[in-house]
């Protein structure tokens, strides 16, 4: 009851200082989001010594019923600070995307410095500023850090406070830093953690959700306004998060940019005296890319592919809530920071001469703006739940790249060849044995042995795209579209997710398939379950007039074979199915019969092996499990199908030398997304 009555008290606060905030913020435009951390950042680059350094104005929102006597900040650079930081040990000392760190530049390495916190009334309080490591026990690991308040912060109360930062960027190799040049600054700012208060995403009490900088996970904040003034040496182009309100000359050669971000959980930006920046628009969105001068004529391929993901998930998921996109193009040496994706700015990335037949900048395009959906807009916890941001993705990454280049051409179309029967891009994204290593809800550090990628990316991507063939595309995107007008700006959690799928499609599920769609949600996400069925044989056995024993009139007659009356049907025809996997799903078989007919049968899947019989006048001559391949979770399709007269099949033939080295290509290029 008590608990009814602040949660009410405090939607009606809630609501009015939304009001309120964004009358102070921003008269024009209506808040999206609850704003809870909005920064005011200006800052200087050092071109030379590698630097961002400045000052910033927080101002953060206690929304929880709670009293808090610390904040908690992710300080990311940090995690280059020195060898024995937690994403330094994960990572193997440093290699991340493919790319490894220079240890022996003293250039390579990173860090964000605080030098001062200060409230409203001046007081200093850095020496209550302490490093802190919420996930291990490693004290080398400076990437979180806790701020003891000298005055209780209350319910509905706003802090503000003053932070003067310097921020030395790495030498790229994971996602943020240098190479020569060209800037891409990510994760690069004192920057507050989540305080999820009881009820939020399952949270039992209230606590700070401030993870550690970790090699294998991405990350997780709170929506806000971003205004950030950013100088530059004069000769360099600037790309970013948000909207360019202005540029004006400073001294000593620079310039100074203003951006302005609303309803954004990050501010990401890019610099470089050699962009060449191309622009262009779909609808009201301004789409600037910037690009490299020896990549120029891929400019294109950016634009348009970025146009179809914009089409797409707002007419399958729902509007593009902003008014710009960055698509930053980075130079070979900087490869480090490609495939990577923040609010309105993302990183693609292409090689010189790369022909169109190999479409990787779509692909990758596609993928990251994808993410400005589940990671910046629904904006889940990619420490805890990264299947939600990565595996969606993926999914929808697989969608948009077959629907629009072709199932058989999504990847590789040359006019000598294509990828041929059955090749689309979700078959790429296999799904194997590797899975019983984890389930996919599990938080991203923690496996440690390995399939972070196989649980995070293909494993969803896979069962979502089962769930949407056995659904039909129709309640497959009504299920987006509640997810999306639900949830948006709203953290949802793996339950929140399932919750909506239930609700919207577990009536023509059942009904489809008799069976209960939890079962399949809850082996898809928390178990580490494979699904593997094999139509074992097939047998057809002649039914023979039973002419020894033959009664008539209550008497046995010894009478002829060939005179003794026929039996009604000619065979016992039997499929014989085996669930080899402990993955269970309702499964089709189609029986093919000597004389053409057909007869396709549900089987549920639950048992270890299964028999379907046929008393016919034709016998069966093939069967095959899951005839529309929409079961794509089952890892072997080759012991799919069983035919009596055994005839070469098209399908499946993936191991072509020319497909198998386009594939390791990929699979290089997959490493940044
Ligand atoms: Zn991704």
């Amino acid at each position: 009851m008590k608990k009814f009555s602040f949660c009410l008290v405090f939607t009606i606060l809630f609501v009015f200082l939304q009001s309120a905030n964004s009358q102070t913020i921003n008269n024009k435009n209506k808040a999206l989001s609850e704003r809870i951390a909005n920064y005011d950042i200006s800052v200087k680059l050092d071109s030379e010594a590698k630097t961002v350094s400045g000052e910033l104005t927080l101002n953060w929102k206690n929304t929880s019923p709670d009293t808090l006597n610390e904040l908690h900040f992710h300080l990311y650079l940090n995690a280059f600070k020195n060898t024995q930081s937690t994403f330094m040990q994960e990572s193997g000392g440093g290699a991340l995307r493919g790319v490894g760190m220079d240890k022996n530049d003293v250039l390579s390495w990173g860090y964000c410095q605080v030098s001062s916190i200060t409230n409203t009334k001046k007081e200093e309080l850095i020496n209550s500023f302490s490093y802190i490591q919420p996930d291990n026990k490693n004290t080398h690991d400076q990437t979180v850090a806790k701020l003891m308040l000298n005055q209780p912060l209350n319910p509905c109360e706003t802090i503000e406070l003053k932070i003067k930062f310097e921020t030395k960027l790495p030498k790229i190799f994971a996602r943020s830093g240098f190479a020569d040049n060209y800037f891409l600054v990510g994760q690069w700012f004192p920057k507050i953690g989540v305080y999820e208060h009881s009820g939020i995403r399952g949270a039992k009490n209230g606590q700070w959700n401030c993870h550690q900088y970790h090699a294998s996970s991405e990350f997780y904040a709170d929506f806000g306004v971003y205004k950030v003034d950013i100088n530059v040496p004069s000769e360099f182009i600037v790309g970013a998060t948000g909207i360019l309100l202005n540029e004006k000359t400073g001294s000593e050669g620079t310039k100074t940019l203003s951006y302005l971000a609303e309803d954004v959980l990050d501010f990401a930006w890019t610099c470089s005296p050699k962009f060449k920046v191309i622009e262009s628009e779909w609808n009201d969105v301004k789409i600037s890319v910037m690009m490299q001068p020896d990549h120029l004529k891929q400019a294109d391929r950016y634009i348009e592919s970025l146009k179809i993901a914009l089409e797409y998930f707002t007419e399958h998921v729902g509007p593009y809530p902003y008014k710009h996109v960055t698509v930053v193009d980075p130079p070979l040496k900087g490869m480090g920071s490609a495939g990577m994706e923040y609010p309105m700015f993302i990183t693609a990335g292409t090689l010189w001469k790369l022909p169109d037949g190999l479409r990787f900048p779509e692909n990758v395009t596609i993928h990251e703006f994808g993410h400005n959906y589940f990671m910046a807009i629904l904006a889940t916890n990619e420490f805890e739940e990264a299947w939600m941001d990565e595996g969606m993705n993926t999914y929808f990454e697989t969608r948009i790249m077959d629907e629009s280049y072709g199932v058989h051409s999504a990847w590789i179309d040359f006019d000598f060849y294509k990828q041929g029967d059955l090749e689309s891009k979700i078959t790429g994204y296999n799904y194997s044995e590797k899975n019983k290593i984890a389930p996919s809800n599990q938080f991203s550090w923690l496996y440690t042995s390995g399939g972070y990628g196989m649980m995070s990316y293909n494993k969803p991507a896979v069962f979502l795209s089962t769930l949407d063939k056995m659904l039909g595309r129709e309640t497959m995107d009504n299920i987006w579209k509640t997810y999306y007008k639900r949830w948006k700006f709203k953290h949802p959690s793996t339950k929140d997710f399932c919750d909506i799928v239930k609700e919207v499609g577990a009536i023509k599920y059942e009904k489809l398939y008799q069976s209960n769609i939890k079962d399949f949600l809850y082996q898809s996400i928390y178990t580490t379950r494979v699904c593997d069925y094999k139509l074992n044989s097939i047998s057809n056995t002649k039914i023979e007039p039973d002419y020894g024993l033959y009664k008539k009139d209550g008497k046995n007659l010894n009478i002829r074979k060939e005179d003794a009356p026929q039996p009604k049907f000619k065979y016992l025809s039997k499929v014989n199915l085996l669930r080899l996997g402990e993955f269970t799903v309702p499964v089709e078989i189609k029986v093919t019969f000597a004389n053409g007919e057909e007869k396709t049968t549900v089987w549920d899947g639950k048992e270890r092996a299964h028999i379907i019989k046929f008393n016919t006048d034709s016998k069966i001559i093939s069967a095959q499990i899951d005839p529309d391949y929409k079961n794509i979770l089952d890892i072997n399709l080759s012991n799919n199908s069983y035919t009596l007269k055994p005839k070469k099949s098209g399908l499946w033939k993936l191991t072509v030398k020319f497909l198998f080295a386009i594939q390791n290509v990929f699979q290089f290029f997959s490493a940044f997304i």
